[in-house]
């Protein structure tokens, strides 16, 4: 392949994430969106990856699907020659850590919102992490086949709670159940809205001008009337659309429409993969490197558990940065300064996985791993480069693990191990005792981990209770001066590593951790693992 095609491939490439609370309408949208790519043939076809009671029993169904079809994790398509990739990420909070990580491997992301709700609880958090890393965002109003809110007053709740700066590229006509269509500020033409069954295909009429009598025969005299005032108000209030400053994060374009009645979805189709951008140069510690380069280079971001105990292989799914990876390559593992070589590496399309022997900047492999792989790995052609920004939050939830079976302690580490190699949990060491301290976003993980640790590690567990307000990793200039040493004798008892060897304060409460912050004024803490 020559330089000019290799970039021409990552030129047509749009990788990104559907971000949105529980029940919002993400994987209604997501089956719409493959519906036009062609890649399912029927509704239905997407699995809804919901932990609705907050049940283990339910995630463990979930995760036996994903074994079975890991290929809900990454689905591509292509779509008017553009190859699509939608990164699953879940809504549910007990794994809002999965979805901070999967952020890091998009270039891009739609938010969904339900027109009745506003903007929930998930909404905020997660946009703020794409707002801190300048991710392009498209807003998506949803559900408007329903009563909800006014379009104004919810574009100003999305600016306020969420700190966007947002201009609608279309404009609802009436809503619920006097929805008449969506009128394309940006193309100037009107949707009808018949809500018709999603296979239909609706039928768009230009309107050059707004007070065209054609606009009136469509919609009727009020609701012309209505759409005509509206429109005068958001050119009067919005900004522009303009699409640097989307790229840049400083402006977000909104579509209305209804996943269900697949109505507006292509319209947000159309318009994202006109506007949305190819794969993004990404910061190493070293440098920043650029999609077009022609040393491959990519990074882990999540690891995939195969449930099936009689094969313990795991997929580790990489998102490509630079260069072409090829099957059967050898490729250096910069951590542990190794050379690999993968046979099958994995490409995922909506109802399957394939083996791939090329892909580009934008795509994503699942390369099998036997236990070499950790989230944030970084895999190049033979530069030393580590790919920064996975970074870990502290956790909510913290307890000390016990071994209840000492016949069997070497496969508990081993679990423990694995387990925290993909990221279900983190794991501290007491510096003190040297006692292990499991901490998790949710308490949902801590079932997991034990049944986890039962059936694929054969390991038993325990827990037992210990008071932590929050994880602190700590930094100081000087490790010799007397105030740390000071920090590091008082505090000897709250004092643990995490696994990559970083030194954290586990305060016990708020206050205390105030005060030990105002008697310690030259020591940092910090409450996410990666600090400039
Ligand atoms: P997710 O949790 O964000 O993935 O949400 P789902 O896609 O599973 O949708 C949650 C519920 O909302 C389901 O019952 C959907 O059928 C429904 N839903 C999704 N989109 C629409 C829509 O546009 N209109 C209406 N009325 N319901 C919708």
């Amino acid at each position: 392949m020559n330089k000019k095609q290799f970039e021409k491939e990552v030129a047509r490439r749009r990788t990104f994430g559907i971000i949105s609370h529980p029940d919002a309408g993400k994987t209604t949208l997501t089956e719409k969106l493959l519906l036009y790519g062609g890649a399912i043939q029927e509704a239905g076809a997407v699995k809804n990856n919901k932990i609705k009671k907050g049940a283990t029993s339910d995630f463990m169904e979930i995760e036996r699907q994903r074994g079975i079809s890991v290929a809900t994790s990454v689905l591509a398509f292509e779509y008017r020659d553009i190859k699509i990739n939608i990164l699953d990420t879940p809504g549910h909070k007990d794994f809002a850590e999965d979805t901070f990580r999967t952020l890091t491997a998009v270039d891009s992301v739609i938010v969904v919102i339900d027109v009745a709700k506003g903007v929930e609880e998930q909404t905020e958090k997660l946009v703020e992490v794409c707002r801190m890393r300048n991710i392009p965002m498209i807003v998506f109003i949803n559900k408007m086949d329903r009563e909800g809110k006014d379009a104004f007053d919810l574009m100003d709740e999305i600016e306020q709670k969420l700190g966007l700066r947002v201009t609608p590229l279309s404009f609802p006509i009436g809503m619920g159940y006097d929805l008449k269509g969506i009128y394309n500020i940006h193309k100037q033409n009107i949707n009808l809205f018949i809500g018709a069954s999603s296979k239909e295909i609706h039928n768009t009429t230009a309107i050059d001008n707004l007070n065209d009598q054609l606009l009136d025969q469509l919609v009727g005299d009020k609701a012309a009337e209505i759409l005509r005032e509206e429109v005068e108000l958001v050119t009067g209030i919005y900004p522009d659309f303009n699409r640097e400053e989307y790229l840049a994060g400083d402006l977000q374009p909104v579509f209305f429409g209804s996943a269900l009645h697949n109505f507006g979805v292509k319209e947000l189709l159309d318009g994202f993969i006109e506007i949305a951008p190819a794969p993004r140069p990404k910061k190493a510690e070293e440098r920043l490197v650029q999609p077009n380069e022609d040393e491959f280079s990519g990074f882990v971001f999540k690891i995939h558990a195969n449930m099936d105990p009689k094969h313990r292989d795991r997929l580790a799914f990489i998102k490509i940065v630079s260069g072409v990876f090829e099957r059967n390559k050898a490729y250096k593992h910069i951590r542990l300064n190794k050379n690999l070589k993968f046979s099958s590496p994995n490409a995922f399309f909506a109802e399957r996985k394939e083996i791939v022997d090329e892909s580009f900047p934008g795509d994503i492999v699942g390369l099998h791993d036997t236990g070499n792989f950790k989230i944030g790995d970084t895999l190049t052609s033979g530069e030393a480069l580590h790919y920064k920004g996975i970074p870990s939050f502290s956790p909510e939830h913290f307890r000390y693990i016990n071994n209840s079976d000492p016949m069997k302690s070497k496969q508990l580490a081993k679990g423990i191990d694995q387990l925290m190699d993909e990221g279900v949990a983190q794991l501290f060491t007491l510096e003190l005792n040297g006692r292990k301290i499991i901490g998790t976003v949710g308490a949902l993980q801590f079932e997991v981990i034990q049944y986890r640790l039962e059936h694929e590690y054969g390991a038993s567990c325990s827990y037992e209770n210990l008071n932590v307000y929050k994880a602190c990793w700590i930094e100081t200039k000087d490790v010799n001066s007397a105030e740390f040493k000071d920090f590091k004798r008082v505090k000897a008892k709250f004092l643990a590593h995490d696994k990559r060897d970083q030194l954290v304060f586990l305060a016990d409460s708020s206050f205390s951790l105030q005060m030990t912050q105002q008697k310690y004024p030259s020591i940092k803490f910090h409450f996410v693992s990666e600090f400039e």
